[in-house]
């Protein structure tokens, strides 16, 4: 984006509004939409790298929306690197080791407070035909530079003794690949915001739906947002991060305007299990089937114009991924489907999801899920999934004080700090660390 001239700002008094009733018209530099990983690292990023004011407002609370249901895996085993996706991807693995090492230099252990782990990651395959494209995989993953390499059965069995891939079977290792528990992070993040609020740069208005635009007629930019309970003014930026609901809302906030825009990020929801203080089988990397790949590039057949019922119906797919987070709980996953935004725990899909998982780990077909009801969780979230496979992060043109940042389906823990980075080099007029133009909103969404 062009760069927009830093203005002096005045400062708002220090106000946590959570679950505030009285109404109020506030004013800060940046008003973010959407308290996901996405909305909260944005804030973090204006926090620690500028003196702008921050507001983040959300229609429920933090982890209400897919980033509670994260696995939590930052892995680039299922990366392709000519995918637009890498750079970005890469940039925030970067950026995670970075913060999880500032938890450190605190005095802090990033384990307890993220519940990160080097665990490494395993892409497995269990056919001959699997075996050969794995070891393409890691062919192109070295010269990517990353430390990559294959493992046969053989290997496996000594390196994951729980998992049984068949003879011909084999994986992609990728020693060096972490995980981090979402709510965990979530709230490490959330708290270290808040030490911002102090100073009078942040603020939190959650159970407050946005609902409205603020414009004046003599601009033709957006002056702010009015939600349910406020009027809040942005100087600088207002973000869309609302995860999957971007595009409504944005069909909404801009309905009575002559900006044509369509965002078609649509929710595809997914299922997790998580078996507590699991001490059956135990792991010690994470993994997924070479399935999941084929899983989340599957495209959905339809216009930009779909409606999201229109697409509901498409079949299910259930591909096996397995963690064990800090704790000892075993997290199962994961299922993908278009069902519009319901969240409604469908107990066929947790079967599926314990089939699958039945066929890597024989151990667990000994096991009944049912002898398991007291020690389980079922994870729903809803992934914001763009037809096109990667997230829209840019200004709207002809309101370049409008920037989305939506649309990271299954990666947007993984994908979220340099997502924040490249917001806010937008607004600062900074040069970008990652190249933007994959994910502008031009051409996608207008
Ligand atoms: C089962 C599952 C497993 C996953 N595993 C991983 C993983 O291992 N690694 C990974 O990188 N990613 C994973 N993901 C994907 C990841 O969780 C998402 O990409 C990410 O959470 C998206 O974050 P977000 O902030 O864009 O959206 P959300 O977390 O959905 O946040 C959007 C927020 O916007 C708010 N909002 C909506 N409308 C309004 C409004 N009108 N006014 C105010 N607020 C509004 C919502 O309440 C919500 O809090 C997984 C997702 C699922 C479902």
């Amino acid at each position: 984006m062009a760069s927009v001239t830093l203005q002096i700002h005045v400062r708002p008094r220090p106000v946590i509004t959570a679950s505030s009733s009285s109404s109020s018209t506030r004013t800060f530099d940046v008003v973010i939409i959407g308290a996901g990983i996405i909305g909260l690292t944005i804030a973090r990023q204006f926090l620690i790298g500028s003196d702008l004011s921050v507001a983040v407002v959300d229609k429920d609370v933090p982890c209400s929306g897919a980033t509670g249901a994260g696995q939590g895996y930052l892995w680039m085993v299922h990366k392709e690197p000519e995918s637009d996706t890498w750079d970005l991807t890469m940039r925030s693995h970067e950026l995670w080791e970075m913060f999880a090492e500032s938890v450190r230099a605190q005095g802090l252990d990033p384990m307890q407070e993220l519940g990160w782990k080097q665990t490494g990651s395993l892409l497995v395959g269990r056919t001959a035909e699997e075996a050969a494209m794995l070891k393409t995989k890691v062919k192109k993953l070295s010269e990517a530079g990353l430390r990559a390499e294959y493992l046969t059965s053989h290997d496996l069995r000594l390196e994951e003794p729980a998992l049984e891939v068949g003879e011909h079977g084999g994986a992609a290792f990728l020693p060096d690949d972490c995980q981090l528990d979402a709510q965990r992070a979530v709230a490490f993040i959330q708290k270290a915001n808040r030490h911002f609020a102090s100073k009078g740069r942040y603020a939190e208005f959650f159970h407050d739906p946005v609902t409205s635009l603020l414009r004046s007629d003599s601009s033709s930019e957006v002056d702010g947002v009015q939600t349910s309970k406020n009027k809040l003014y942005s100087k600088k930026a207002l973000i869309v991060a609302a995860g999957c609901w971007s595009g409504s809302l944005i069909h909404d906030l801009f309905r009575e305007s002559n900006i044509l825009l369509n965002v078609p990020v649509k929710p595809r929801k997914g299922h997790l299990v998580v078996l507590e203080n699991f001490s059956c089988l135990r792991l010690n990397h994470g993994l997924m089937e070479m399935g999941y790949v084929d899983h989340l590039h599957d495209a959905v057949d339809c216009k930009s114009s779909d409606s999201v019922e229109a697409v509901e119906g498409l079949t299910l797919s259930v591909s096996m991924t397995a963690t064990m987070d800090t704790v000892g709980n075993l997290v199962l996953g994961s299922s993908r489907q278009f069902t519009g935004y319901s969240t409604k725990v469908d107990e066929s899909i947790i079967n599926n999801i314990w089939k699958r998982a039945g066929e890597f780990f024989p151990k667990l077909k000994e096991l009944c899920l049912e002898d398991f009801t007291l020690d389980r969780k079922v994870r729903v979230g809803l992934r914001p999934y763009m037809p096109d496979g990667k997230p829209v992060i840019g200004p709207v043109p002809a309101l370049m004080n409008v920037i989305i940042a939506t649309g990271h389906e299954g990666g947007g823990l993984s994908m979220a700090l340099s997502t924040a980075e490249m917001v806010a080099d937008m607004v600062l007029g900074n040069p970008g660390i990652v190249d933007s133009a994959a994910f502008a909103v031009q051409g996608r969404c207008c």
